[in-house]
């Protein structure tokens, strides 16, 4: 068996490993890079293996670091199963084709550039057809229930609590008589996430790969984070501001318009307008809506008492859809709290509300996820006090506060309990989806005990064999 490190290899971003096993390949994820642009059109369109060559694949979950690749999958010939989760899948339809028209827009603005400097055109990485044409290969699974993948190979979803629909995947493989273990965690949640039901520990496993995102870093409470969350919605209302957050589609809009939506039914805050601004983000807190099989108990006993909509927090907060229903939030006077993406101000509707907002000093911008550097909401996270945005620069008088509480990733104590579940007396733990800054301290610590186990830090392109 050998396995190739193809990507979120000493990186966080464009998640791909493949396995050789009995002469077939298995391939774990196919995200998306994302980085630079000329690097990262380049990556994401050469992949660095033969699609028409691969006999399967798992996915753990629906974010687009390990998923938004798939179109350029299928695109060049990969015709095998997807194996996912069923929320997954669901979540999958919107992810995909949002990603594609991004592509779309993206190839067409540099395109109108390449035309004024007498360029030749560029393609979009991928197309609404192409990604469509993932959709039918699909193959929805519960968790905890194993399933062939290909003769020999069997896999089994637990749950990862990290997004709907997460999944860490356990391989049970056989080859010429031998059998292991192999536990691929894709991205490990936190205890205690709105809506969610808690990460499992893995079973134990002869090779390990997990993530060490912030294998550096112990996490601060989440209840504090929410504490922060509401001085922050009292603070702006009180001086009759707007809160308006940058927030990625996909699991923060949702948690946040759950917490709000408790506190205004527990009287901590007043009952203002919140909009959620985004079409994607709205078609996603639908599909919410439609998996309670998914939820934790504090949101399945809220919905036994109040219906789903009021466990969500729905019942507090307006969706809006069309360009017309946005663009009226910007004649609407007084408190309120407007939600939408991009999650780090890069791109969409949040551009115009900031720019409408960002001059007056009553507002708030609140920053609630890690800001990628040379991003809108890195800079505005930083404290600017003059920012681009459409190409005007603007001053700004609206306060910004960060509140870093939130992340859906696990910090280091869950992930130490988590390789200290999976790997004692094992082959091999390799650390993905890390920079070196999390994933070198997080080696030294699992080395430093006695997990009896090596423990590697593989580099892109890097392969692993196990006879
Ligand atoms: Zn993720």
């Amino acid at each position: 068996m050998r396995i190739h490190f193809h990507g979120a290899a000493q990186t966080v971003t464009g998640s791909q490993f493949l396995i050789e096993i009995s002469g077939k390949r298995i391939l774990l994820e196919c995200g998306l890079y994302q980085g630079r642009r000329a690097e990262s059109y380049e990556r994401n369109r050469s992949l660095p293996f033969n699609p028409r060559k691969v006999d399967a694949m798992l996915l753990s979950h629906a974010h687009i670091d390990h998923s938004g690749n798939l179109p350029s999958l299928v695109k060049n010939g990969y015709t095998g199963p997807i194996h996912v989760t069923g929320a997954t899948g669901g979540l999958l339809k919107l992810v995909l084709l949002d990603s594609a028209h991004i592509q779309e827009s993206d190839a067409a603005y540099v395109n109108k550039r390449n035309a004024r400097r007498g360029k030749p055109p560029v393609e979009p990485l991928y197309t609404t057809p192409d990604a469509e044409a993932v959709l039918p290969l699909l193959d929805g699974h519960a968790y905890d229930e194993p399933f062939e993948v290909i003769p020999g190979v069997q896999a089994t979803f637990f749950e990862a609590g990290h997004i709907l629909g997460s999944a860490g995947i356990c391989l049970d493989l056989s080859e010429h008589g031998k059998r292991r273990r192999l536990v691929f965690s894709g991205d490990i949640g936190r205890r205690g996430l709105p809506i969610l039901r808690d990460p499992k520990l893995p079973p134990h496993a002869d090779i390990l790969m997990m993530e060490c995102t912030y294998g550096d870093k112990l996490h601060r409470d989440l209840h504090e984070a929410e504490l922060e969350l509401r001085d922050t919605v009292q603070r702006t209302f009180r001086r009759g501001g707007k809160v308006i957050v940058p927030s990625f589609a996909i699991g923060r809009t949702q948690e946040l318009v759950y917490c709000l939506g408790r506190m205004i039914e527990q009287g901590e805050i007043p009952q203002i307008p919140i909009v959620v601004d985004s079409p994607l983000a709205v078609g996603i807190s639908d599909l919410y809506a439609k998996y309670p099989d998914y939820f934790d108990e504090e949101a399945v006993s809220l919905m036994k008492k109040g219906g789903k909509e009021r466990a969500l927090g729905y019942e507090y907060v307006t969706f809006t859809r069309s360009v017309d229903e946005s663009k009226a939030l910007n004649g609407k006077d007084g408190p309120m709290v407007i939600i939408s993406a991009s999650g780090m101000a890069e791109s969409g509707r949040i551009l115009h509300h900031l720019a409408n907002n960002i001059g007056d000093p009553k507002n708030m911008i609140l920053i609630v996820s890690w800001q990628a550097p040379y991003t809108l909401g890195r800079m505005l996270a930083d404290q600017a006090k003059e920012v681009k945005i459409f190409g005007e620069s603007i001053v700004r008088q609206a306060e910004v506060a960060t509140i870093g509480g939130f992340s859906a990733h696990a910090g280091q104590n869950f992930l130490y309990e988590y390789a200290k579940a999976a790997a004692s007396n094992s082959e091999a733990v390799f650390l993905v989806h890390g920079e070196s800054k999390s994933a070198l301290p997080f080696q030294e610590k699992l080395n430093g005990d006695n997990l009896s186990t090596p423990v590697y830090y593989p580099g892109m392109g890097d392969q692993a064999d196990f006879n």
